[in-house]
């Protein structure tokens, strides 16, 4: 599959690994928004949120723990704001599952 996100969590494109496990892939964002911008990716296939399912969702979980102790070891102590854009509509230009993990800046809602 055709999938940038695909081929960075399967390493044949470079980034700057936060964090890998057997489901998951964190890496800095190219284009950070936040002085602290992370992705968090499942490494197998998911289009967008909206695809998450009974038989897919535990590793939505499981990238929320990562999530939480990254920010915690970035030093996001004050807080930070998570965000998964889903179809076109939303700003999604990956269609790849993802979550940003953003901090280290006041963040204003609700959110353009
Ligand atoms: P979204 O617009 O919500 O789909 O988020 C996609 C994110 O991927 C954007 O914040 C981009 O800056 C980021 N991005 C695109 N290509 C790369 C790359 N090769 N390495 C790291 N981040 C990327
Ligand atoms: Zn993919």
């Amino acid at each position: 599959m055709d999938c940038l996100f695909c081929k960075i969590a399967a390493g044949e494109i470079p980034s700057k690994k936060v964090y890998e496990d057997e489901q998951v892939y964190a890496f800095y964002d190219i284009d950070p928004q936040a002085p602290v911008h992370v992705l968090l990716i499942p490494k197998a296939h998911i289009t967008s949120a909206a695809d998450i399912t009974p038989e897919n969702s535990a590793v939505v979980a499981h990238i929320f723990e990562v999530a939480a102790r990254l920010a915690k070891e970035l030093g996001l102590d004050d807080g930070f704001r998570i965000v998964s854009n889903c179809g076109d509509i939303a700003g999604q230009t990956v269609k790849h599952l993802h979550f940003h993990l953003m901090g280290g800046r006041p963040f204003t809602w609700p959110a353009g």
